[in-house]
């Protein structure tokens, strides 16, 4: 684009910030506030499994059977409230923040891993046509074209409705025990599963569990928003 037609372009459709809406100078990027008040996960102190904080790992509760999980951001306060809107208020625009965040993540953190491409966690058909879009599908497909890899939809969920808000760890793994299938052989695939948010895991899980069981032959997920044990703000 020209300088001429970029500042008319900048003037009419100016880049926001992704958690406040105050008009930055660059796509995708956070206002200064927004980046200072923003909580990271911090990769010095994860679980290389489950992707928590040492101190909170789950890895003793539960044997996961994804490789392992990473996340750029923590699910709380500023962040929070972003996804809240990406996902639920078609707030679609963020899309590229968190696609460009998680895909930093996927490179610093996997680097030694050769993914074969990219899968997400699926939606019901009628949750879909409901919501109009899958949050988890648009985030994959950001992801893996900044990652150059191919995305795939190898999974389907089976029930409508199924809900995890409002339940406790042991009612959300059992809530998702049973919902997905893999749609395809998968023999020695290495694949990179993408969700909005980890809260217990259980729903990765169980998306990871049908994969291998069609042949993978490791899982790994990326999350925008990870939620440990410790109180929500
Ligand atoms: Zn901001
Ligand atoms: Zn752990």
């Amino acid at each position: 684009m020209s300088t001429a037609l970029s500042l008319i372009s900048s003037v009419l459709h100016p880049y926001t910030c992704p958690c406040c809406g105050t008009i930055t100078g660059a796509e995708d990027e956070l206002c200064d506030y927004c980046h200072e008040m923003i909580e990271r996960c911090d990769p010095a102190v994860r679980c290389m499994r489950c992707g928590l904080d040492k101190k909170l790992c789950q890895c003793k509760r539960h044997v996961f059977h994804f490789d392992g999980c990473v996340a750029p951001f923590k699910n709380s306060g500023i962040v929070r409230k972003a996804m809240h809107r990406f996902k639920f208020r078609r707030k679609l625009s963020s899309a590229g923040f968190f696609a460009k965040n998680m895909a930093f993540c996927v490179k610093n953190e996997y680097r030694d891993i050769k993914f074969d491409g990219v899968c997400f966690v699926p939606m019901h058909l009628k949750n879909r046509l409901m919501r109009g879009y899958n949050q988890s599908r648009i985030l994959a497909e950001g992801v893996a074209k900044l990652l150059r890899l191919p995305v795939y939809d190898l999974l389907c969920c089976k029930r409508s409705g199924v809900s995890q808000h409002n339940l406790n760890e042991k009612q959300r793994f059992k809530n998702v025990k049973g919902l997905y299938s893999a749609k395809c052989d998968l023999s020695g695939k290495v694949l990179l599963l993408v969700d909005d948010i980890k809260t217990t895991g259980a729903t990765l899980d169980a998306c990871a569990k049908q994969l291998l069981a069609a042949g993978a032959d490791g899982v790994y997920c990326v999350t925008a928003l990870m939620s440990g044990k410790e109180k929500r703000k």
